[in-house]
């Protein structure tokens, strides 16, 4: 099998898996109790908690550990619009994933006023949109940080600084950039941010939401003291000593796996041309490394992923959250992708388990599936 959805999940990191094993089997006490026998799993904690932080140049209290992006997302969105119980505006983007989107229209049924940022063809929310949609009504901005389906990198230093100027706090739903972008939340300026463990090759299931000092935060899940009284609940500690291990090693790789990541790229953008395919890449020049979403004319992307599949090739046609609908995704007719290119659609993530050998076999059996038909 080639794997070339790595958009929608990864393999767990080796290291990580060897360093959760102990807190599976052994060290199994409750880091809550006052016994020594919980002394490990409280250090394991922490020492996680120091790890993960120093990754986004955060501080470790400013780390509350999560069950993943949709949660974190979920609790930057409904606490910022709920903490000071005003009815003031939410700003966010076209093409969010659905854990923002339907976060914000959760709240906007609630009588909270969200607007939807438009993006460029390239996908992309340009600072000049939120300046026009931007008012000291405003309590959040809510732009991600990479597109899960097309990559697009948005300039988020720029929106912050929009964003702040007007007295609104700044969430980034960061899932798919963290471990494969550098992201030092302070130089950024960044308010929130969420982050999932499975998409840097940590285990499932497990995530984070960083959230800057001094921000009034309401607590998502109410119950025991964890988490500094946000986050009620015994900590996933295996998990999470899983994710501080599995992002260190993504992030201290970064460099090498973007380097070979866009050689594949490149190499299977080649490949594809030299066939004399008609398609268009989507997307823009600056992307999270790896993404390849292209959109093939008349043809259809539900029959390509399964055709793919026959061939033992696992991609995707849009966002994976939204493989059961045959319908185009909100982030191609976002970008206006022409309809007989958006409907063939398919979305390659390629990771560093990935080979040359595996991108010419992608391109390949692209070529001989879209030749035939
Ligand atoms: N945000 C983005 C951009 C994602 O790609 C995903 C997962 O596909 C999520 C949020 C949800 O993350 P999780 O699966 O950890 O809930």
């Amino acid at each position: 099998m080639i794997y070339a959805d790595h958009a929608a999940t990864t393999k767990l990191d080796e290291a990580a898996f060897e360093a959760m094993k102990p807190f599976l089997l052994e060290e199994y006490g409750n880091a809550s109790q006052p016994y020594s026998f919980s002394r490990k799993i409280k250090k394991a904690l922490k020492t996680s908690r120091e790890s993960i932080a120093a990754c986004i140049n955060a501080e470790p209290e400013e780390i509350y550990f999560t069950s993943g992006g949709t949660e974190s997302d979920n609790w930057a969105i409904k606490s910022s619009a709920f903490v000071h119980g005003d009815l003031r505006a939410i700003i966010t983007s076209e093409i969010e994933h659905h854990a923002v989107l339907n976060a914000c229209a959760a709240v906007e049924r609630m009588g909270f006023p969200v607007a939807y940022l438009p993006v460029d063809s390239d996908g992309i929310v340009h600072p000049s949109y939120l300046k026009e949609n931007i008012s000291d009504n405003t309590k959040l901005v809510s732009v991600m940080f990479a597109n899960n389906e097309i990559g697009s990198v948005q300039p988020i230093k720029e929106l912050c600084e929009i964003a702040h100027r007007h007295g609104a706090l700044f969430h980034t739903d960061a899932v798919q950039a963290v471990g494969h972008l550098p992201i030092d939340v302070k130089a950024l300026g960044i308010d929130m941010l969420s982050a999932s463990a499975h998409k840097f090759n940590g285990p499932k299931g497990i995530g984070f939401l960083f959230v800057k000092k001094g921000i009034n935060l309401l607590p998502f899940i109410d119950g025991g003291a964890q988490e500094f009284r946000k986050r009620a609940g015994t900590e996933n500690v295996a998990s999470i000593v899983g994710m501080a291990v599995a992002l260190k090693n993504s992030c201290s790789r970064m460099i090498e796996t973007t380097q070979k990541l866009q050689r594949l790229e490149k190499c299977l953008l080649q490949e594809l041309k030299a066939a004399k395919l008609d398609f268009i890449l989507n997307g823009s020049y600056l992307k999270t490394p790896g993404n390849v979403s292209l959109s093939f004319k008349n043809a259809d992307g539900e029959m390509l992923l399964h055709r793919l599949d026959l061939m033992g090739i696992c991609v995707s046609t849009g966002s994976a959250c939204d493989s059961t609908t045959t319908n185009v995704s909100h982030v191609l007719q976002a970008i206006k992708v022409p309809n007989e290119y958006a409907k063939g659609t398919v979305r390659i993530t390629l990771g560093c388990e990935n080979t040359e050998e595996d991108v010419l076999k992608i391109a390949k059996s692209l070529e001989k599936i879209l030749q035939r038909h």
